[in-house]
């Protein structure tokens, strides 16, 4: 099978080897048995995080399809759950909005696997995952033992990890505690969002109308999986806003829109330089099923028959000019697999 059919992009050739497993036990089989052979490996979630080379992948693809939500004993006002890896993101979202448990309202609507969101930190619309999350079971890659890592030890920064860094190893369930209050959500934090909900940034919402007002917003975006809206053939955001120094950042455009972060850094709007380095909304190259979002500028999307080389292509051809223009290099998202070192 050819790993485009398991990717939101749908580009990438096949595996060398395909091992579904359904359980923490089943990862944790699957994967010492592989990593005892030495031979290349990968856990694949819901795929729409990665880019696939054409070539496909010349290794052993875990596909992680445990599933699970239970509750864990748990401070007064706070209820924690343990949530298997293999879990798809938003079940997990409605889940706990069903329950009217604050904590993840605004991270509606974000395709993938639970597992798999620890990895870049998700976030959308003010919140992140590292606001929830407690600890993360993680089958260690160097040592071979299942472990449990408490979220302080995990960098959760923006959109990045130590996984992200270099700690190999598959998350097989999380822990995350929830707010148990009333049915409302965290303080809202995000302008956006909060004139769609008609109330102040701080203030708190129902949950439930914090979700649909986000699952409207990401839809206006194309940044929903829906198989009607060929803009969400996509991997979602395709680079990062850059981090920059304070003095870097006076140099760029006053209208550039920025944002301060607590270590001091500038974080730049990706989306704006790209715009302004020429490259609008469905921008294509001649002859290439590659394009620009039509919704998302942030967005590289197949619009049918892209190959993986289509995609790798527009995504240079767009750091280059963002470079050319400002100086700045821009970090993709999304994981590059099966491309060589
Ligand atoms: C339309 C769209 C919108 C998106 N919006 C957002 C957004 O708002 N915010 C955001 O942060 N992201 C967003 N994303 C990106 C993506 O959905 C998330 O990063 C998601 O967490 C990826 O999950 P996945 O299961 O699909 O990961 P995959 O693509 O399967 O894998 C991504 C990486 O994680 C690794 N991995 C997967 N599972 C595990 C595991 N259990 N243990 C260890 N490693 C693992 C893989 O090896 C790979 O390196 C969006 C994507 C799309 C297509």
């Amino acid at each position: 099978m050819d790993l485009s059919e398991l990717t939101t992009l749908r580009v990438g050739g096949p595996a060398r080897e395909l091992v579904l497993a359904e359980s923490a036990d089943a990862i944790v089989h699957a994967a010492l048995g592989v990593w005892a052979t030495g031979e290349d490996w990968l856990a694949l979630g819901g795929g729409s995080n990665m880019v696939v080379s054409d070539d496909g992948f010349d290794g052993t693809v875990i596909r992680i399809g445990s599933h699970g939500i239970t509750a864990l004993p748990s401070a007064a006002g706070t209820v924690r759950l343990r949530v298997e890896a293999g879990e798809p993101w938003d079940d997990l979202v409605a889940h706990s909005v069903r329950q009217g448990l604050g904590g993840l309202e605004a991270l509606s609507g974000i395709p993938g696997s639970t597992g798999a969101a620890p990895m870049q930190n998700i976030g959308a619309y003010g919140q992140e995952i590292a606001d929830t999350l407690v600890a993360v079971e993680f089958l260690d890659h160097e040592t071979g033992q299942l472990v449990r890592l408490p979220a302080a030890e995990l960098s959760l920064a923006y959109r990045s990890s130590v996984f992200k860094d270099g700690r190999a190893g598959i998350v097989t369930a999380l822990e995350m505690d929830f707010d148990d209050a009333d049915g409302l959500s965290r303080p809202v934090a995000y302008d956006q969002l909060a004139a769609a909900l008609g109330v102040a940034v701080g203030e708190r919402a129902p949950v439930a109308e914090v979700r649909a007002a986000v699952l409207a917003l990401r839809a206006s975006k194309g940044m929903v999986l829906d198989p009607a809206d060929p803009d969400t053939t996509s991997a979602g955001s395709f680079f990062t806003n850059p981090l920059v120094t304070a003095g870097f950042a006076r140099s760029l455009p006053e209208a550039a829109p920025r944002w301060e972060t607590d270590s001091g850094e500038v974080k730049v709007s990706a989306a704006w330089l790209i715009e302004r380095a020429g490259i609008r909304r469905g921008f294509r190259l001649p002859g290439s099923g590659a394009a620009i979002s039509s919704k998302h500028t942030l967005a590289l999307t197949n619009t049918g028959g892209a190959t993986a080389s289509d995609i790798t292509e527009l995504a240079r051809l767009v750091q280059e000019r963002v470079r050319n223009e400002f100086g700045i290099y821009l970090r993709p998202e999304p994981v590059y697999v099966g491309f060589g070192a």
